[in-house]
């Protein structure tokens, strides 16, 4: 199964701070699963700048793990950086309504995991357990 992750309002709770379970997340995604970025920090092929945005809120060095992280290409929807011939989850506090279209049209609706840090501080720890039954089930 593929992973796709944004970062802002995801990995990031805001500019400063990881989100509540986010270095560990990291690091059992990337352990467990093929772990794509899906952000606006990484739409170009180039992860440099994703990597650094990401571990300059991080006390623990991440690098190791988001080094990891395969960049993809996109330029006006994330679905079309989405391998639709995967299974796949896509972590994302935001999807567009022509990226609706595109996840219900692949009849994958359900991949798209929406995340509120705002309602759920913890929510990535939550999704850590997700992941974790998807690893169990193998
Ligand atoms: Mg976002």
């Amino acid at each position: 199964m593929n992973i796709y992750l944004d970062i802002d309002g995801v990995l990031l709770a805001n500019e400063e701070n990881l989100a509540i379970g986010a270095a560990e997340f990291i690091q059992y995604a990337v352990e467990h699963f093929d772990v794509y970025w899906l952000t606006t920090h990484c739409m170009n092929g180039d992860p440099t700048h994703a990597i650094e945005y990401l571990d300059r809120a991080s006390h623990q060095d991440l690098r190791p793990w988001l080094e990891e992280f395969k960049p993809v290409t996109w330029s006006l929807k994330k679905t079309e950086a989405i391998d639709f011939s995967q299974p796949f989850l896509w972590f994302d506090d935001d999807c567009f309504s022509g990226e609706k279209i595109d996840l219900q049209e692949h009849g994958v609706m359900d991949s798209w995991i929406e995340i509120d840090l705002r309602n759920v501080p913890d929510q990535m720890t939550k999704e850590m357990v997700t992941l974790q039954a998807f690893v169990n089930e193998k």
